[in-house]
């Protein structure tokens, strides 16, 4: 069964497309790696799955539930949507952690406000998630006596609080220095090693090369070639994909 189907998905945005017919399904328990060029519309795919962003067509389909404003402009309710939301995770470049409250605090604040969960029930299992993210000394720090790799680390575990169905990254280490990327690609094998479900669009091709099920080229807003990594990685079939290939690996 698919986690995330996507069907001919068309955004633009003004005049300009920029997603130009996106096929896509992520079945339960993969981990699917995104790669392509600045500009190619992987960004915004994750904006159209996780209904920040309205589509003019196609269908998408997120843990069994229509997202969005698809399917000849209707709209889903607001409600629905809100509902939807909270089964996906995403987590983004800039950790964008609340920067008054501490990590445990950041991790416990939308069981607790949004889904009025027990608040001692979900101290225990925050303390779960950055024992998890390898954070749990950092329980009472506040974001700005965090690193970049920390404060990414604490922002994962906020995002699984929610307990989500699907977990979507979008270059969650591109802004990181370059000696705390790997703290955070080891949380995210982690993941995928417990059978998460992920969409990771990335730019580190080691992690898409050892941790991912099933690699995704993406140009121009389509999805050019897809398949295991030593394939796509190794002996891409599309020039386009070659082409990237060599100027990032
Ligand atoms: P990627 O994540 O692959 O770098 P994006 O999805 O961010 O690509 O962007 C795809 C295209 O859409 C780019 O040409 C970008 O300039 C444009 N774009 C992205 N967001 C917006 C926006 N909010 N308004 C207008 N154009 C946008
Ligand atoms: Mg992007």
């Amino acid at each position: 069964m698919s986690v995330i189907a996507v069907r001919n998905l068309h955004k633009s945005y003004g005049k300009t497309p920029v997603l130009r017919g996106v096929d896509l399904a992520v079945a339960k328990g993969e981990t699917v790696c995104v790669i392509g060029p600045s500009g190619s519309g992987k960004s915004t795919l994750l904006q159209c799955l996780n209904g920040l962003e309205p589509f003019e067509s196609g269908e998408v389909i997120v843990a069994g539930q229509h997202i969005g404003w698809g399917r000849g402009g209707a709209r889903i309710p607001e409600r629905e949507m809100t509902f939807a939301r909270r089964r996906i995770g995403i987590v983004f470049q800039q950790f964008n952690l609340f920067p008054h409250m501490s990590a445990l605090a950041n991790v416990m604040e939308a069981p607790v406000q949004v889904l009025k969960r027990p608040r001692a029930v979900v101290e225990a299992e925050a303390r779960a998630l950055l024992a998890r993210v390898g954070l749990a000394h950092k329980a009472d720090a506040y974001p700005a006596d965090l690193s970049g790799g920390q404060q990414q680390r604490v922002a994962i575990a906020r995002a699984l609080a929610m307990q989500p169905e699907v977990m979507l990254f979008d270059e969650v280490t591109s802004a990181l220095d370059p000696e705390l990327v790997g703290e955070v690609l080891a949380v995210m094998r982690g993941l995928a090693k417990d059978g998460m479900t992920m969409l990771v669009v990335t730019h580190e091709m080691g992690f898409a090369r050892e941790a991912a099920d099933r690699v995704i080229f993406m140009d121009g807003g389509l999805v050019v070639e897809q398949g295991p990594p030593a394939e796509v990685l190794g002996r891409p079939r599309e020039a386009r994909t070659r082409e990237f290939l060599g100027r990032v690996l």
